[in-house]
């Protein structure tokens, strides 16, 4: 048992139900599998961890991020869905079913939730297993499996709350975030870090991409090449972190935690282990501590191969705990 608060740990019961079909990757499994992994280490994280209620986000939560149209356009094909009980295309591999419209809302609102009861002391820190993911949707388009970008949801209500000034979110899901980056591109209170797979979906994240206007200098992304060590992964991530905690000087920290940078991942070719995903999550609640009252809250994103995910989602959680990474 740890004395004082725990870690959070939020699942909306709508996010299992987002249907995309089973065929597809971002498949209804993957948080059955995340839940039960999770489920199985409740010996250790026992006392540590707790598990939270969500609520809905609201609408005007995902308009601090995205535009009206946007909104209305993700709202009626989700309405789509459930007047026609079927699975409805947004985007070409992005998809809306009559649980979809819930399972956004309850992802941002856990995201949101997490963040304040994090940033109130309730909690010590939080894991959001977010679905659908978030980190592709743009202001005004849905992409990649993605309709709201709760990662920008949570940092715009953090602002908006008054709970920070300056946030960092680190990405380190094989895929550029290129949603995150585009919200953020111009503002300087937002600091974008993303360690991704290039040349890869979508193709965006070039090193030379490092933000606009008053928010040049704020954003960083770290291009690897499929196939890459461990050894040079690892390097650049701790080298980047440094340099983005040093820009960013953040109140808060948010991580997008794709699974799919683990090795084996069907839509990822990085070497990542779950031991390192505890290292690595270790990294930044090691500079938080130091800088921002150990303020950090991860988000789910991708990672397709449900058994690793659950895998790595437990290291992460017992990071977050301050435990041992599992054996
Ligand atoms: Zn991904």
């Amino acid at each position: 048992m740890s004395d004082g608060p725990q870690v959070g740990f939020y699942l909306h019961p709508a996010s299992p139900l987002h249907d995309t079909g089973w065929g597809h990757p971002e498949h209804q499994g993957r948080l059955r599998a995340l839940a039960s992994t999770v489920g199985k280490d409740l010996l250790t994280l026992h006392g540590h961890v707790t598990q939270e209620e969500p609520g809905e986000a609201t609408e005007d939560d995902l308009l601090r991020v995205h535009t009206k149209a946007h909104v209305e356009r993700i709202r009626a094909a989700c309405a789509r869905a459930v007047d026609e009980d079927r699975v409805v295309p947004v985007d070409t591999d992005t998809k809306a079913s009559p649980a979809t419209w819930e399972a956004v809302l309850g992802s941002s609102g856990a995201a949101i939730q997490a963040c304040d009861a994090v940033a109130e002391g309730r909690l010590r820190r939080a894991f959001v297993a977010t679905r659908p993911p978030g980190h592709h949707a743009t202001p005004d388009r849905a992409m990649g499996f993605c309709l709201a970008n709760h990662v920008a949801v949570a940092a715009r209500w953090l602002q908006a709350a008054g709970h920070a000034e300056r946030v960092l979110v680190v990405d380190w899901d094989v895929h550029h975030g290129n949603g995150t980056q585009d919200i953020f591109y111009e503002d300087p209170a937002v600091f974008f870090l993303s360690v991704h797979q290039s040349p890869h979906y979508p193709g965006t994240g070039g090193a030379d991409e490092t933000g606009r206007g008053a928010g040049e200098g704020s954003t960083l992304n770290v291009p690897l090449p499929g196939g890459v060590s461990l050894e040079r992964y690892r390097s650049s991530f701790t080298q980047a972190l440094d340099r983005a905690w040093d820009a960013a000087r953040p109140d808060f920290v948010l991580v997008s935690s794709g699974f799919d940078c683990l090795a084996g991942d069907p839509l990822g070719d990085f070497p990542l282990e779950p031991a390192d995903l505890h290292a690595m999550t270790g990294e930044v609640v090691e500079r938080a501590e130091a800088s921002c009252d150990g303020r950090v809250v991860v988000l789910l994103e991708g990672g397709y191969a449900p058994a690793r995910l659950g895998a790595g989602s437990v290291a992460v959680i017992r990071a977050l705990a301050d435990l041992d990474p599992p054996d």
